[in-house]
């Protein structure tokens, strides 16, 4: 591979680019080959400026109507990120009582601006955002939102409540990011939704608050988002005629990138996506969330890791990297595709290699007879899109501490994680 052909697999909607032919990779106005020598690899680099321009593209979508983005925390929970993006006047969708201490932690004046979601929310959990004062808790069953109400009555708070509704709506999707259809374990029926909301009106310590939808994750095309906001748009019409006020939707998140190499337009999905929803909701006076967790971070992103060797087992040729699944496990677990990029690209002709990692897994792969160019022992490469769902889903697996993450903005990098040691792993550990 050549170094323009290079260029062309880091699209416009990825903060990546070679600035002039011959030069190394950037983010931004930053040379990941610097970055790889002050601080080591496996590396997480991300852009700060990408970050915002994603959370703007939502908030302009939206400016006719008031509404709130609510960043889905868990795709890169941060604190670095989290405050960036409140300070942008984002919200958060969190999924458990550590997400909350990580807000609580980087922005705690944001805290009014937080949803919790999830199935499994315990008491103390429940609690903890009781005493937060979070903006609405999206219940997931009649027995979440009986532990809420006494929980409320206990600590005498008043809990703002949205019931999650299961619109089963299919989604194209991978299976395990897949949500929406009544088969999976989220949410509640729409009769269930209506009698739940009848049940509780009279409660003093509950409060109604919304709606919430959310359909799965990775998701391309615009006409699910509509579909199921149509039939939530739809009981909240059922819900007025019984007398009962719904303040606000939330439609969840989900929105998908393209993780390949293809022209990408952000903007172009945004608007396209902002259409379904401003479509089904056509008449709803009240305030619009979204949770948006993908799309705002996963192509700030890239793990940048080094090659350890090249080694050829009869016809196949492995490009071993010092980064492995336990740091950004998508291609193992979901059959995820990254675009991988060198840093420095050599001359000469592309041919097909395994990327993998050092982990004693044979699901260790970053990418399979993929074409890349000439690439040797000591050369740097890139994971591209790896922001989302990456660092979050990272582990120790072969007792490997976890790479180091830094923030790009304009021109200035800086560490936003140390590299984890072997003391940090074994410190919790009783022999
Ligand atoms: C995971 C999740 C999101 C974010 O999904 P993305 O695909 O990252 O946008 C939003 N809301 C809920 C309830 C989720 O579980």
């Amino acid at each position: 591979m050549t170094a323009p052909a290079a260029t062309d697999r880091t699209s416009s909607a990825r903060p990546f680019s070679y600035p002039r032919p011959g030069s190394s990779l950037h983010c931004g106005a930053v040379s990941l080959e610097t970055l790889a020598k002050k601080y080591g690899t496996p590396l997480y680099v991300y852009s700060a400026d990408q970050i915002i321009e994603r959370l703007q593209m939502f908030q302009a979508a939206f400016a006719q109507r008031e509404h709130l983005v609510c960043y889905a925390v868990k795709a890169n929970s941060s604190l670095a990120i989290l405050k960036l993006l409140a300070e942008h006047g984002a919200g958060f969708d969190i999924v458990s009582g550590g997400e909350l201490e990580r807000v609580l932690a980087a922005a705690p004046q944001a805290t009014c601006r937080v949803v919790f979601s999830g199935v499994g929310k315990t008491a103390a959990e429940i609690d903890l955002a009781l005493n937060a004062e979070i903006l609405s808790f999206n219940v997931e069953s009649e027995a979440e939102l009986d532990l809420l109400a006494d929980r409320a009555r206990k600590l005498r708070k008043k809990a703002r409540f949205s019931i999650r509704v299961n619109p089963d709506v299919f989604a194209e999707t991978h299976p395990y990011i897949s949500t929406g259809l009544h088969e999976h374990k989220f949410g509640v029926s729409m009769k269930t939704a209506l009698a739940m909301y009848k049940c509780v009106a009279q409660n003093r310590w509950l409060e109604p608050h919304g709606i919430s939808v959310h359909i799965g994750s990775q998701i391309a095309s615009a006409d699910p988002f509509g579909a199921a906001l149509d039939r939530v748009h739809t009981l909240v019409r059922q819900l007025e005629r019984a007398g009962i006020a719904i303040n606000a939707i939330d439609a969840g998140g989900g929105l998908g990138i393209d993780y390949h190499a293809r022209a990408f337009d952000p903007e172009k999905r945004v608007q396209a996506y902002a259409k379904a929803v401003n479509t089904a909701l056509h008449g709803f006076q009240g305030k619009l969330l979204i949770e948006p967790g993908r799309f705002l971070v996963a192509q700030a992103g890239a793990l940048l890791t080094r090659v350890v060797n090249v080694k050829r087992n009869g016809k196949k040729t492995f490009v071993v990297t010092d980064a492995a699944m336990n740091d950004l496990i998508r291609p193992a677990l979901y059959q995820a595709y990254h675009e991988i990029v060198p840093v420095k690209p050599r001359a000469g002709k592309p041919r097909a290699v395994d990327v993998v990692g050092p982990v004693c897994e044979t699901g260790d792969f970053f990418a399979r007879d993929r074409a890349l160019g000439p690439i040797q022992p000591g050369d740097l490469i890139a994971l591209l899109d790896a922001g989302a769902y990456g660092m979050a889903q990272s582990s120790n697996y072969n007792t490997r501490p976890r790479p180091a993450e830094v923030l790009v903005e304009k021109s200035k990098a800086r560490l936003i994680r140390r590299r984890e040691t072997i003391a940090d792993l074994l410190a919790t550990e009783i022999i």
